[in-house]
Formats: C-alpha cells, sequence, structure tokens
C-alpha cells in the first residue's frame, strides 16, 4: 500500500510540502497518497487575506493578520524559491519589498504549474486527530465547512502546517477595561487610515508595532508611542514617534508608563504577538512554544521528538521563510520516504540542545540570520533541493536590517540582488511611504499615479503578471 500523507493547512508551507513531493514525481520517484485540508477557500495562508475580522462566513476565527497596504518586511531576495525565481514569475525584475498581493500571486505562480492544486480539499478544517501506537496510523476528523459533514482519514505520515501568527496572545493591563477609545490586537488590524488625527499606543516592540505604527505615521496619525517591555527598537522615528517602557496601568484614556511618564490616547493596539494553538491536536502532539527560532521538541526543526510519523513546518520565528519552509518540506518528504534515515531519539535530543545552546547565546540579529542560514544549509545539504549562496542570504539580512536602522520610513525602497538568478531589483516606481495604492496591477504599472514628490504623474505601461 502506498505511504499515505496528511497535510494539515496550505498556507506557504503546506503549498512547499505538495511542491517537495511533485519535484520528487518529476524525477520519477513513487509519491504517496497525498491529502491536504485547508480551511480558508483558497490557498496561501497569511497571504489570502480578507477584510473580515473575527469569524469568516463559516464562523471560524479569520485566519490571517495581514492588512491592506502590507508591503513585505524583508527583502523579498531573502525569501526567493531557488527552483522559481521573481524573474521566472513577473517576467521582469521588480523591486525588492512587493505588497502583499504582489507576493500572493508569486507564491500561487509556483504551484499553480505543478499541478498540485487537486491534492487540496478547500473549505475544510481539520477538527480533531488521535495516533494509534500499535497500527502507527493517524485518524484525522475533518469537517466540510460547505455541508458541516465530517470525516475520518487515516494517515502514516502527518505534517501540521497551520502556521502561528494568528491566535492573538493578549496580555492583561491594570485599567484597561475601561480605557474609552479602540483596543485592538494586531491580528485585527486592517488598516490604518481611520487612525488619521488619532493618538495611538502601540504595546510591544517588534515587526508589528514597528509596521504598524509606521502605517499610522503614513495615514496621518497624530502620534505613535510604541511601549516596550524588554528593549525599544531604536530606530530613527519620524518626528510624531516615540518609545516608552511598559505601561503599568491605565487610568481612563491616560496610560502611566514604567519610568512614571503617562500620556492621553485615542487608540490601544495591542501588537503582543501570537501563541502556538493546535486545537486539532490531543496535547502530546502539540507543540507549545514561545516565538524562538527553535522550538525545542523538533528535530531539525521539523520531526516530533516522541513521534517520528510527525512533522512540523514552518513552526519557528522567520527571518527566512518561503525558502525555509521548502527547505523543512524537502527534509520532511526525505524522512518520511526514508530517503533520510533517523538517528536515535537520543541523537536527535543531542542535536536539538546544540541548536537550543547556540540560540541562548546569539548576541544580535545579525547573529541570529547567520544562525537561521545554518540551519537551512543542514536541511538543503541533506536533501535535493536546489542550493543557494546562503552566505548572501545572510549579508542580504545584515545590509536590510542596517537600512531599517538608518530609515525606517524608507528601507523598502532599497534595491538588492537576487542570489538565485543574480538580477538586482528595479527601482519601484513610488516610495513606501507615498504609495496609497497597494494592488498587484498598480504594482506592475510604470511611472508613479501616486502622489510623489507632490506631483501627480501619468501611469505608462501595462505589464502584468504571467
Ligand atoms: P500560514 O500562512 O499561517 O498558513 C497556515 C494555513 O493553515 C492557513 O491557510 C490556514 O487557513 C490553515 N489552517 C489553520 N488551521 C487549520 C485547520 N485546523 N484545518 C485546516 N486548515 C487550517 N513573511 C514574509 O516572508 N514576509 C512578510 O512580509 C511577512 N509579513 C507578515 C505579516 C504578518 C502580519 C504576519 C502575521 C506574518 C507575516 N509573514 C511574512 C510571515 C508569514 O507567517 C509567512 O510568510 C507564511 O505565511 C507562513 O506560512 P505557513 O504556511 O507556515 O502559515
Ligand atoms: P512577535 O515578533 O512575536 O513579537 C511580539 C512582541 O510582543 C514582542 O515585542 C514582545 O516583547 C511583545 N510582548 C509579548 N507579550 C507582551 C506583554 N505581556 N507585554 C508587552 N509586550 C509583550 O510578533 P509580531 O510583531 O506580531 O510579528 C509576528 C510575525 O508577523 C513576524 O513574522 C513578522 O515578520 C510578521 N509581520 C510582518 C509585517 C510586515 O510588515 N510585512 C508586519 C507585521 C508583522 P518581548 O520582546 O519583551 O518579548
Amino acid at each position: 500500500m502506498a505511504l499515505r500523507v496528511g497535510i494539515i493547512g496550505a498556507g506557504p508551507s503546506g503549498m512547499a510540502q505538495l511542491r517537495a513531493f511533485e519535484s520528487a514525481r518529476q524525477k520519477s520517484a513513487a509519491i504517496p497518497e497525498i491529502m491536504c485540508f485547508e480551511k480558508q477557500n483558497d490557498w496561501g495562508g497569511q497571504w489570502n487575506n480578507s477584510w473580515r475580522i473575527g469569524l469568516d462566513n463559516h464562523g471560524e476565527p479569520v485566519h490571517s493578520s495581514m492588512y491592506r497596504h502590507l508591503w513585505s518586511n524583508g527583502p523579498k531576495e531573502c525569501l526567493e524559491f531557488s527552483d522559481y525565481s521573481f524573474d521566472e514569475h513577473f517576467g521582469r525584475a521588480i523591486s525588492s519589498f512587493p505588497p502583499r498581493e504582489v507576493l500572493f500571486d508569486y507564491i500561487k505562480g509556483r504551484v499553480e504549474k505543478s499541478d498540485v492544486r487537486k491534492y487540496v480539499q478547500f473549505n475544510t478544517v481539520a477538527r480533531f486527530t488521535s495516533y494509534n501506537e500499535d497500527t502507527q496510523e493517524f485518524t484525522v476528523t475533518v469537517e466540510d465547512l460547505n455541508t458541516g459533514a465530517t470525516r475520518t482519514h487515516v494517515f502514516d505520515k502527518l505534517v501540521v502546517s497551520t502556521g502561528h501568527f494568528s491566535v492573538p496572545a493578549v496580555p492583561e493591563f491594570k485599567g484597561i477595561k475601561t480605557f474609552p477609545g479602540e483596543v485592538l490586537h494586531a491580528h485585527d488590524f486592517r488598516g490604518a487610515e481611520r487612525f488619521a488625527g488619532k493618538r495611538l499606543l502601540m504595546i510591544g516592540s517588534s515587526y508589528s508595532a514597528e509596521d504598524i505604527g509606521m502605517q499610522a505615521h503614513k495615514m496621518g496619525a497624530k502620534s505613535i508611542t510604541l511601549s516596550y517591555r524588554t528593549a525599544p527598537m531604536g530606530y530613527h522615528w519620524p518626528w510624531n514617534t516615540v518609545e516608552r517602557p511598559l505601561v503599568t496601568h491605565f487610568d481612563a484614556s491616560t496610560a502611566h508608563f514604567s519610568d512614571g511618564s503617562q500620556d492621553d490616547f485615542d487608540v490601544v493596539v495591542l501588537c503582543t504577538g501570537y501563541q502556538h494553538k493546535y486545537p486539532f491536536l490531543p496535547s502530546d502532539m502539540s507543540l507549545k512554544s514561545p516565538n524562538v527560532l527553535y522550538p525545542a521538541n523538533l528535530y531539525k526543526g521539523v520531526v516530533w521528538q516522541q513521534n517520528t510519523n510527525l512533522f512540523y513546518l514552518g513552526a519557528q520565528d522567520q527571518y527566512y521563510t518561503f525558502n525555509m519552509f521548502d527547505a523543512q518540506a524537502w527534509f520532511a518528504r526525505d524522512v518520511m520516504t526514508g530517503a533520510i534515515e533517523l538517528p536515535s531519539l537520543a541523537e536527535r535530543e543531542a542535536d536539538i540542545q546544540l541548536w537550543l545552546e547556540r540560540l541562548a547565546a546569539l548576541p544580535d540579529h545579525d547573529a541570529e540570520a547567520d544562525y537561521q542560514s545554518d540551519y537551512l544549509r543542514e536541511l538543503i545539504d541533506a536533501t535535493d533541493y536546489p542550493s543557494f549562496d546562503l552566505d548572501a542570504v545572510s549579508q542580504l539580512f545584515k545590509d536590510w536590517m542596517r537600512n531599517k536602522h538608518n530609515d525606517i520610513l524608507g528601507y523598502r525602497d532599497a534595491v538588492h540582488r537576487s542570489v538565485v538568478t543574480g538580477t538586482v531589483s528595479a527601482k519601484h516606481h513610488t516610495r513606501w511611504l507615498n504609495a496609497m495604492d497597494d494592488s498587484l496591477e498598480r504594482y506592475m504599472q510604470g511611472p508613479s499615479q501616486d502622489v510623489e514628490n507632490g506631483t501627480l504623474a501619468a501611469v505608462t505601461g501595462t505589464v502584468t503578471a504571467k
């Protein structure tokens, strides 16, 4: 009987797993029986976002935390698939920091070429999983969200690719209950236009706080205060933005900070991160971890220690994204098919501990980028995933971080060189700060239609994605 593989979630990680098996099939390897369950009506995970907040049309929690005007926060050259370049997809050089819809188009392009959509059951949510130690089989109960019908499927291998930036972590702050303005978590943020003229308090000091804060600046917020727990981000913020230590309590619309300062606000945005949640798994198979570069209990960041038939993709904090999911998916594929033989439990544990020790000693962000590059190197060396220059990508991350430090509003206007094709990205027609239309169509058009340097330029050229 063919190996039966279940994949839960068809975001970039689940798509990578489908692509990994397709790549093997193209090389004439026997491929397993594959079934992938996706609760949304399309693939793409976070990149397939909607305007909805809270619950979707089926009453399921809305998955995507993305929003209007979201552009890539890292250079696209750091996430490029090594078997499907941006040049191949778009037919010409594009800029280094594309908006969400452009990256969504890119990740769909690769799998559409591969004829793997047939494996995905959309509008189908995984509800419950059990594992039979004797038969070494997973039984997964799924629900068809269109009909409400449930059914069970039996698998030899199970891949969890449901992401971990969807279930908000919502800390309590004294007095926040009676804050008279708006309080929301970053997960529910859909666009900063309505913050024009408002005084915003962002709690958190990572990507969401930084980007939602700067979206608010771009859309005309009166002031932005970023409140940190551990350390300030320390960028050269625009004139209306400051960093303060953690809020201690609220007194009506006044927030009090741990340095004794206080201020009045109209809006509080909790940019306090997300929880790993796998409600369809029993607790002994469910990853419990903060958002870190190496979650404990996963050998090579992928294989569940106590049950090597269970795999997690994309479970770590991410410098790399799409190409890391690929490296993981190729590795998971080869473990599943037996092409990679796993060492003993003790040897795997020793390997995990080495990574964790190194993680604990990382001095700065540059070292973190090198760490994740080394992690990818190990995975790629073990499989036939097309190799690429990881040192060059590490350097791209460092250049990006320095650009960001120097110019938080302008780093997305920089150009970078692809390590896959050698192409230097195109300078985009509109600076991030001035771009007010983030559609794919507008992105692919020529010179600026948005207000650039105070003038409205005419649109020329209408190149669209292939
Ligand atoms: P996800 O994209 O989260 O996909 C998981 C999929 O699983 C979803 O389709 C979901 O519907 C499905 N699912 C969940 N539960 C179930 C279930 N029980 N049954 C069936 N299906 C289920 N990365 C970048 O590279 N660049 C960026 O600029 C960037 N910006 C980001 C901005 C935000 C606000 C967030 C939250 C993340 C951002 N990321 C960015 C990181 C992003 O998480 C990854 O790019 C990528 O989407 C992760 O892919 P994934 O498949 O692991 O998870
Ligand atoms: P995150 O990186 O996990 O950061 C969570 C933040 O919340 C940390 O600063 C943390 O502080 C803080 N925090 C947690 N609990 C807190 C508490 N009780 N009190 C105060 N602060 C608390 O989460 P994220 O910033 O939401 O980013 C998630 C993902 O989304 C990342 O992959 C990121 O790349 C992506 N993203 C991308 C964009 C984009 O522009 N493309 C925009 C937003 C997000 P400590 O440091 O003290 O732990």
